[in-house]
Parts: structure tokens; C-alpha cells; sequence
């Protein structure tokens, strides 16, 4: 059979490091790109980039943990790399504090993190409305740098990359024998997945470098993120709510939630708004599946419902896709051979 032809639609963080994947497990493959967007007008590109795990409820905390290792161990070699600075990956450390003690005592990632402790007494005096923290050293990707990078060694093993909207997946069987699926929250309209839905997150991208560590309400709604060049603030989480439009009020209550908790953001500069729509789903589709149409065939691998945690399990879930498509690779050899798909 010759080299077997992927195209991945979608080049946010899912869809570039699963290319990425694929080209690492199956070098062979002629892997190509069509994407409606590239950075910097991806979902990818509006979030902060940390990793600290949102939980799906639908997939089991096993498998979530085997996810963000993963990732961690992936962008902790990177962090510790010549390519730390352009990458855009740094260690960063901070606190997660809680208004009311939660009754778990240990998130299912602590042991993932670094030097995962309860706050002290002297530091929780920092936040004198809050009851109790954790305070712990984990990574942060800045985007667009990341996804730049990502691209960069995209093209470097031969990768091609188009500017595409796909309206129905079947447009690219004649062409491609592997669909993969990273479309994110455009996998609503894509495959008319209505378990999928957005939920709209606000942030400010400001100027405040004397920040250095980061805060995190235990509720998750405000945070403060600092980056190589910018802190993010945040944020909000409104459930179906397909707005792009940023909402001035939000700005303001954004700012004024964050500087309850930091301060000296009151001197912060240079504030830009932006919105995102997280791919919302109980689980992350991670799936293969074979359509039909008239006797034809056409062999996907979905890869989209990452919601509020994409950055944190990206590499996890990159490589379970991989392993998929070598599934794909596997039937399609079988097939040429008489086997059936
Ligand atoms: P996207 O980045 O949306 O990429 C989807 C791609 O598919 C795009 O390139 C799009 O153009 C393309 N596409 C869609 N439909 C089509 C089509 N029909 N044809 C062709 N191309 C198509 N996660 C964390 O882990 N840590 C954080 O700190 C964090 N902070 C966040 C803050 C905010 C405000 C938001 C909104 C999200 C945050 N997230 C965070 C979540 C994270 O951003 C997402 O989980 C992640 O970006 C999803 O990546 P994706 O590649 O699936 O989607």
C-alpha cells in the first residue's frame, strides 16, 4: 500500500499536536492540514495555556491523570530545552486558594505538579478573604508562541498546511484515505455533535511584569496567569452563549475581581480583551469510527471536546488519536489485503 494520506482538520493545539503525533508514530504518513483558522485566530490562541486539569465527568480520572502526565512530562523537557523561550513554555509557580476548605483534600493531579503543599499560614495571609490554598510549581504554554512552534516543526517534517473551511467530512474522501477530526467547538456544525457545546470565557491579556506568580480562585473563575510577556485575567464561564463580542461590564468586573485578589494590578497597562469558546463536552470525543455512504467507506479518528483543559491533556490525547490512526493504517493494509475495515 503506498504511504497512507491523513488530513486533520483543525490547527489549534489539539489539531497541531495530533499531527504532530501522527507524524511521530507513523513517519511514512503524508500528513496535510486544512483548517478554516490558524493562530493567531484560534480558541487556542485566547487562552491562558496552564496546566491545571479540568475534569470530565464522563471519562475516568485514570485516564484524565494518564493525559496530563503526558503532557507535563512532554512540556516540562521542553521547559528544560534550548527551545524553552520560543516555544513558549515556562515553569510557574503559584496558589490555588479556597473561600471554603473543598472536601477533597487532594486533586487527582497533585501528585502530577510540582511540590504540591497546603499553604502556609504566613502566605495565606496574602489573601486575607480566603479561607485556605495550595500552593504548587506547574507549566504555562503562551500562545500564539506555542502553536508557532508547533507549526515550525510541522513544516520541518514535511507537513503541509491550507487555509480550508470543511463543510461535510466526506468532501475529502477522494483525496485522503484518514480523516482526524480537531475541529473543536466547529465540531458542532461540522458532524452535528450536539453533545458539544461553547462556554464563552472572557480574559485581559495585560502588561503588569512585576506579577510572578500565579493565583487561582478554587472556584475557577478568577485567576491571574502570568506569561513570558503578559498576565492573563480572567475570566467567566457562560454555557451556551456563542458570543465573540467582548462585553465591556465583564471587562471592568474581570479587573476588579482580579485586583481584589492582586493588588498591584491596578498598575497593570496595555489591556487587551478577548474571547474564546471552549469545546464543551461530558468527555472529550476520542474515538475511531467508520462512515458509509453508497457502499463507500471513509475511515475518521475524532479528536475535539476538550472544554476548559485542552492545553493541559493536549499531548495525552495527541497520542491516544495517533494510536488510532495507526488502528486506521492497520484496517486500511488489512483491507488492501481482503480483510474488511
Ligand atoms: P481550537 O483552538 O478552537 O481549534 C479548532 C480548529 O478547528 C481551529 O483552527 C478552527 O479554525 C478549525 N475548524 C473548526 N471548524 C472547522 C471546519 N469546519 N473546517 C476547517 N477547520 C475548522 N485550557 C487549559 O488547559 N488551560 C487554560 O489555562 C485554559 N484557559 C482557557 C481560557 C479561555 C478564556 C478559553 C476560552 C479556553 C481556555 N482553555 C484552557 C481551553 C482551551 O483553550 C481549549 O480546550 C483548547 O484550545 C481546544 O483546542 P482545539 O484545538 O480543540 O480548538
Amino acid at each position: 500500500m503506498a504511504a497512507p494520506k491523513v488530513a486533520v482538520v483543525g490547527a489549534g493545539v489539539v489539531g497541531l499536536s495530533t499531527a504532530l503525533c501522527i507524524m511521530e508514530t507513523c513517519p511514512s504518513c503524508s500528513v496535510t492540514i486544512l483548517s478554516e483558522q490558524f493562530s493567531p485566530n484560534t480558541t487556542s490562541d485566547v487562552a491562558a495555556g496552564m496546566l491545571i486539569p479540568h475534569t470530565y465527568p464522563d471519562t475516568p480520572i485514570h485516564v484524565q491523570k494518564q493525559w496530563f502526565r503526558e503532557t507535563f512530562t512532554y512540556l516540562f523537557a521542553i521547559s528544560n530545552s534550548a527551545e524553552a523561550s520560543e516555544a513558549g513554555i515556562h515553569l510557574v509557580s503559584g496558589w490555588q486558594v479556597f473561600k471554603n476548605t473543598p472536601k477533597e483534600e487532594l486533586p487527582f493531579w497533585s501528585d502530577v505538579v510540582l511540590g504540591f503543599r497546603p499553604m502556609s499560614k504566613a502566605e495565606l495571609q496574602k489573601f486575607p478573604q480566603h479561607q485556605s490554598g495550595q500552593a504548587f510549581t506547574t507549566l504555562k504554554c503562551d500562545c500564539p508562541p506555542y502553536l508557532l512552534w508547533l507549526e515550525k516543526r510541522l513544516k520541518a517534517t514535511g507537513v503541509q498546511m491550507y487555509t480550508r473551511k470543511v463543510a461535510d467530512l466526506w468532501e475529502l474522501h477522494n483525496k485522503y484515505d484518514i480523516i482526524v477530526n480537531c475541529a473543536g467547538i466547529g465540531a458542532h456544525q461540522l458532524v452535528g455533535d450536539k453533545k458539544l457545546f461553547p462556554i464563552r470565557g472572557q480574559v485581559l491579556k495585560v502588561h503588569a511584569p512585576w506579577v510572578k506568580n500565579f493565583i487561582r480562585d478554587g472556584d475557577g473563575l478568577t485567576y491571574i496567569y502570568p506569561g513570558i510577556h503578559r498576565i492573563t485575567l480572567g475570566g467567566t464561564r457562560e454555557k451556551d452563549n456563542w458570543s465573540l463580542s467582548p462585553d465591556p461590564g465583564t471587562t471592568k468586573d474581570i479587573f476588579d475581581r482580579c485586583c481584589s485578589l492582586e493588588p498591584s494590578l491596578q498598575g497593570a497597562q496595555d489591556i487587551q480583551v478577548k474571547v474564546g469558546l471552549r469545546p464543551s463536552r461530558q468527555c472529550v470525543r476520542l474515538q475511531r469510527e467508520v462512515l458509509s455512504q453508497g457502499g463507500v467507506k471513509l475511515l475518521v479518528v475524532h479528536n475535539y471536546g476538550h472544554g476548559a483543559g485542552g492545553f493541559s491533556v493536549h499531548r495525552g490525547t495527541a497520542k491516544e488519536a495517533a494510536c488510532l490512526v495507526g488502528e486506521c493504517i492497520a484496517a486500511l493494509q488489512g483491507s488492501s489485503s481482503g480483510a474488511k475495515l
